[in-house]
C-alpha cells in the first residue's frame, strides 16, 4: 500500500496541472482567433475545460479521512485517466497547430511539445507508470513531424528529439529510483523488510481520522514472541535476525495485502486489520488472531536448528476516535503485558477492567514515593499466640492508607514496590520502625519471645542490605537481644543464587537475627535446602490451614511438614488461623505459635500494646 503523503502529493499536482493548462490555453485560443482557426482551437480549449472540471472533482473529491484502500486505489486510477486525458490534450494543441507553418505557429507547436514533456518528467516523477507512457506519446509524435520534413536538418532534429526523449526518461527514471529507495527506506524496517514503527504511527493517524468519518473500526494485534532474547542469548545474533525474518514472513503472508503489518522493534509486531463495519463480532478477530498463533507456533528451521517460539498478543480495538492512534498501541501494549503475566503464550483482549487495573497500579506505583517520604505507610502487629493462646510475638506486617486510593494491602503494593526497586527504600524504612518500636518496648519492659519482620528478596540481595541491617542493630539492640527478631524470608529466595542467599542468611545469623521461612509449602522448598539455609523456623502458609478441617490431604501435608520441621529442630508457626475448629485442631500439634485473624488481626501499635504489653 502506498504511503498517505503519496496520494496528497498527486492532489497538489492536479491543482498546479489545471492552473498550467486553462492559462496558457487562453493563448492558444487567442492564435486560433487571430490565424483563422477559432472554431478547432475552442474545440480544443473546451476540451481542456472539461478535462481540467474532472481534475478539479478529483482533487475536492480526495478526502482521505474517509477513503480506505480500495476507496484510495480507485481514486489513484482516476488520477491516472486525468494525467494521460491532460497531457493527451496538449499533444492534440500540438498536432493543431504543427501544420500552420504559414503563420508560424509550428514553432508553438514545438515548444508546446517540449514544454509539455518537461512539465510530465518533472510533475510525474513519482510515478513510473505514468510518466514513462506519457513521455512516450508527447515526444514521439514530434520526432515523426521532424523526420516529415524530410531534409537533413530534420532528420537531425528527429534524432536530437529521439536522445531528448531518452534523456528525460533516464532522468526521470533516476530521480524516481532515488525517491522509491529514500520513499522505501523511510517506511521499512531494515531486517524483516515490513513496514517500521514511524510507518505505523502514520498509518495510525490516517485510520483514526478515517474511522472518525466511516464509523467502520479496526483491531490491532500487538504480537511479542516469548522468550526470544533466550534464542539470542544462546545462539547468537544471527540466528535471532534469521528468526526474526521467517516471523515476519509468516505474518505478512498470513495477513496479506488489506492489514498493516509493521516490526515496531525487537521481537515485536503489529498488525491493523482491514476497517470492518461495525457490526462485525469480537470474536471473528479472535479466531484470525488464534490462527496467527498457531501459524507463528510451528517449527522452525534455522541453520540447522529446530526452533520453537510462543507469542503473546495484545489486542485492541480501534474504534472510539477521540483517542490518538498511539493511545490504541498502548492498549495493545497492555493487553499484550497481561498476555505475558498469564503465562504467555496467548491472545488477550484489552477491556476496560484491565486498564482499570494498570491505571491503579501506575497510581500505586507514583503515590507509593509520596507516601514514603511523608511517612504514611505505618507498621501493624499481629500477635503470634501459643497453644494456651498466650502471646509469644507478633509479625510486623505494613499499611498503607492513601488520601486518594485508600487502603492499600501489602499484596497490592509490595509486588509493585519490588518491580520498582522501591522495596529498598520501603524495606529499610520499616526495618528501622520496627526495631524503633521493639527498643521501646524493652525500654518499658514488655518482653515477648519473638518479633518478626518480612524480607523481601530483592532486599536482601541489595548490596547495601547487610552494612544497614549492622548499623540498625549497633543503633537499637544489644547482641543478646537479638536473636528475638526474626527476618521471614519466602520460598521464592530458593530461585535465586543459593551460594549466594547462603553467604547472606548466614552473614544475617552472624548479626544474631533468626530466619523463618515464611509462606512454606508453596513453593521450591527442598528439605536439603533448608538444611543449608540454616533457618530457625517455618512458617506454614495458610493455603494449607483454609481447608484444614475438611481436607484430609492438607491434615497429611501439615502433619509431615510439623514432623519433619521438628526433627530438624525448627519451630514451627501456623498462620491463617480463622476458626475455633481449625484451632482445636491445630493446637494439638503443639506448635511453637499460631496466628491468625482466630486470635486477632494485624492491629496498630497503640492497640497492640494495650491488648497484649500488659505489665
Ligand atoms: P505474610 O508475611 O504471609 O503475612 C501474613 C498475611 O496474612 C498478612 O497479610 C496478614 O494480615 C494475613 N493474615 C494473617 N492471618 C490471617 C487470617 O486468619 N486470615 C486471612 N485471610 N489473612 C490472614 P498482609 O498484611 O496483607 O500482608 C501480605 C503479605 O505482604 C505478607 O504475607 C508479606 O509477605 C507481605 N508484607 C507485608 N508487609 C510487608 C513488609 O513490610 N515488607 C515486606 N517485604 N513484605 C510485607
Ligand atoms: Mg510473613
Ligand atoms: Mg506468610
Amino acid at each position: 500500500m502506498k504511503q498517505q503523503k503519496y496520494y496528497t502529493f498527486f492532489q497538489q499536482q492536479i491543482r498546479l496541472l489545471v492552473w498550467l493548462s486553462l492559462i496558457p490555453g487562453l493563448v492558444y485560443l487567442y492564435f486560433g482567433y487571430l490565424f483563422g482557426l477559432f472554431f478547432s482551437a475552442s474545440v480544443w480549449y473546451l476540451s481542456m475545460v472539461s478535462i481540467s472540471i474532472y481534475g478539479i472533482h478529483l482533487e475536492r473529491g480526495f478526502i482521505q479521512k474517509k477513503m480506505d484502500h480500495d476507496a484510495l486505489s480507485r481514486w489513484y486510477r482516476q488520477v491516472v485517466l486525468f494525467m494521460y486525458l491532460i497531457f493527451g490534450t496538449w499533444m492534440a494543441a500540438f498536432l493543431l497547430y504543427s501544420t500552420e507553418t504559414e503563420h508560424h505557429l509550428h514553432y508553438i507547436a514545438i515548444f508546446t511539445q517540449l514544454g509539455a514533456s518537461v512539465v510530465a518528467s518533472t510533475l510525474l516523477v513519482s510515478d513510473r507508470k505514468m510518466f514513462v507512457p506519457i513521455l512516450v506519446v508527447l515526444m514521439a509524435p514530434l520526432s515523426i513531424y521532424f523526420g516529415l520534413i524530410d531534409t537533413w536538418y530534420g532528420y537531425v532534429l528527429s534524432l536530437f528529439s529521439l536522445i531528448f526523449l531518452g534523456v528525460l526518461l533516464y532522468a526521470s527514471n533516476n530521480t524516481y529510483k532515488l525517491l522509491e529507495t529514500s520513499y522505501y527506506n523511510a517506511q521499512h524496517d531494515v531486517l524483516t523488510g515490513l513496514h517500521n514503527r514511524r510507518y505505523f504511527i502514520e498509518y495510525m493517524e490516517s485510520l483514526v481520522e478515517r474511522l472518525a468519518v466511516t464509523k467502520k473500526r479496526a483491531y490491532i494485534l500487538l504480537i511479542d514472541l516469548d522468550h526470544f532474547k533466550t534464542i539470542n542469548d544462546s545462539l547468537g545474533h544471527d540466528v535471532g535476525d534469521l528468526l526474526l525474518q521467517e516471523v515476519a514472513r509468516r505474518i505478512g503472508l498470513f495477513c496479506r495485502q488489506a492489514h498493516v503489518v509493521a516490526r515496531l522493534g525487537g521481537d515485536e509486531f503489529v498488525v491493523v486489520s482491514r476497517d470492518f463495519d461495525t457490526g462485525v463480532s469480537i470474536s471473528d478477530i479472535e479466531v484470525f488472531a488464534e490462527k496467527l498463533l498457531l501459524k507463528l507456533k510451528e517449527p522452525y528451521r534455522i541453520d540447522h536448528h529446530h526452533l520453537y517460539i510462543n507469542a503473546s498478543i495484545g489486542v485492541s480495538k480501534v474504534d472510539d476516535t477521540k483517542m490518538d492512534g498511539q493511545s490504541f498501541l498502548k492498549e495493545a501494549d497492555i493487553a499484550m503485558y497481561e498476555a505475558k503475566a498469564l503465562g504467555r503464550d496467548g491472545i488477550i483482549l484489552f477491556n476496560r477492567a484491565l486498564a482499570n487495573r494498570v491505571e491503579r497500579k501506575l497510581l500505586i506505583e507514583q503515590n507509593l514515593h509520596l507516601a514514603l517520604k511523608e511517612k504514611r505507610i505505618e507498621i501493624y502487629f499481629q500477635p503470634q499466640v501459643d497453644g494456651d493462646q498466650h502471646l509469644v510475638g507478633c509479625e510486623v506486617l505494613s499499611r498503607w492508607k492513601d488520601p486518594e486510593l485508600g487502603l492499600i494491602c501489602p499484596h497490592e503494593f509490595i509486588p509493585i514496590a519490588e518491580n520498582t526497586g522501591m522495596i529498598i527504600e520501603l524495606g529499610e524504612y520499616v526495618l528501622e520502625e520496627s526495631l524503633k518500636t521493639f527498643r521501646a518496648w524493652l525500654d518499658q519492659g514488655y518482653d515477648i519471645r519473638q518479633f518478626s519482620i518480612n524480607i523481601s528478596v530483592r532486599q536482601l540481595f541489595y548490596t547495601d542490605f547487610l552494612k544497614k541491617v549492622d548499623g540498625l542493630m549497633e543503633k537499637y539492640l544489644e547482641k543478646e537481644e537479638r536473636h528475638k527478631i526474626v527476618f521471614e524470608i519466602t520460598e521464592s529466595v530458593l530461585a535465586e543464587d543459593i551460594g549466594k542467599v547462603i553467604k547472606i542468611l548466614s552473614a544475617l545469623k552472624a548479626l544474631g537475627i533468626s530466619l523463618s521461612m515464611d509462606d512454606f509449602g508453596t513453593g521450591y522448598s527442598s528439605l536439603n535446602y533448608l538444611r543449608r539455609l540454616n533457618v530457625d523456623e517455618l512458617k506454614i502458609d495458610k493455603s494449607f490451614i483454609d481447608h484444614f478441617n475438611e481436607s484430609t490431604a492438607d491434615q497429611v501435608m501439615v502433619t509431615t511438614i510439623v514432623s519433619i520441621a521438628q526433627n530438624f529442630g525448627l519451630k514451627v508457626v501456623i498462620e491463617g488461623i480463622e476458626t475455633k475448629a481449625q484451632f482445636d485442631l491445630l493446637a494439638y500439634y503443639g506448635c511453637f505459635a499460631y496466628q491468625g485473624f482466630y486470635f486477632s488481626k494485624p492491629l496498630s501499635q497503640k492497640s497492640f500494646e494495650k491488648t497484649y504489653l500488659i505489665l
